[in-house]
């Protein structure tokens, strides 16, 4: 399934003090050299960290506009963020979901456009509580992996990250068995809708609660393929044992 990959989420986190202190800590941290490591700043500090943090790491912004930049304000389109450096985006994260309440069909659009710019993606997809207590845990996922897949042409530049809502900045991480059940399931669906080659390849990686202390467990599932680090990427060492957690 290629490299391990652990992307460290900062969230609405930061202050340039703060991110200069995180940002040295990255650089002077050991990470094993076989794994992705990303990070995705506040927009308003991805110039900050571009000028600051080793090459060694990429970049990522946590969301983009849905197609070419122009008269939108408030938004930042794909086109500034490779601008600026960034190699990657977030699409999907469930608060941008449920919060700011962006809908399946958008994000979609809003992957593909990013891919046609060069920006590669990390697509996040997962159910809340309830949905999960209804039993309807795959039908959620698989929903949003079909409003990706209807935009979605290639996923050669495509991580797919389970981020079960329920375990998002709660503390109350998926056990090794939950995480390892939908991620199966997932790279089936793949199989079923995409092709083969595109389930063995494309990434799965898992989000919600993760922490120096779980991931290792975690990382030793079968079809867990990397992190998404909320919390706990905002602390440079633990950041950096996630990272290492695949030895
Ligand atoms: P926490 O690691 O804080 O639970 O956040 C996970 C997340 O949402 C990463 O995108």
């Amino acid at each position: 399934t290629g490299k391990f990959f652990v992307g460290g989420n900062w969230k609405c986190n930061g202050t340039k003090d703060s991110i200069s202190k995180l940002v040295a800590d990255l650089n002077g941290g050991k990470m094993e050299s076989d794994v992705d490591v990303v990070v995705a700043p506040p927009f308003v500090y991805i110039d900050q960290v571009k000028n600051s943090l080793t090459d060694r790491i990429e970049i990522s912004a946590q969301n983009c506009w849905v197609g070419k930049g122009g008269a939108f304000t408030g938004e930042i389109s794909a086109e500034q963020l490779i601008d600026m450096g960034c190699q990657w985006v977030i699409l999907g994260h469930s608060e941008r979901r449920h919060i700011i309440g962006e809908a399946d069909k958008f994000i979609g659009k809003k992957a593909a456009y990013a891919l046609s710019q060069n920006l590669k993606v990390i697509a996040c997809i997962g159910e809340k509580l309830e949905e999960r207590e209804a039993g309807k845990t795959f039908d959620v996922c698989f929903q949003q992996m079909k409003a990706f897949a209807d935009s979605i042409t290639s996923w050669e530049d495509v991580v797919i990250a389970y981020e079960p809502v329920w375990a998002i900045g709660t503390g109350k991480v998926a056990t090794p068995e939950q995480a390892q059940e939908v991620h199966g399931a997932v790279r089936d669906w793949l199989k079923k809708n995409i092709s083969e080659e595109v389930a063995s390849s494309t990434r799965i990686i898992y989000g919600g609660s993760v922490n120096g202390s779980n991931c290792s467990e975690l990382a030793k599932q079968e079809d867990i393929d990397g992190f998404l680090v909320g919390g706990a990427s905002l602390k440079g060492p633990e950041f950096g044992t996630i990272v290492n957690s695949v030895t």
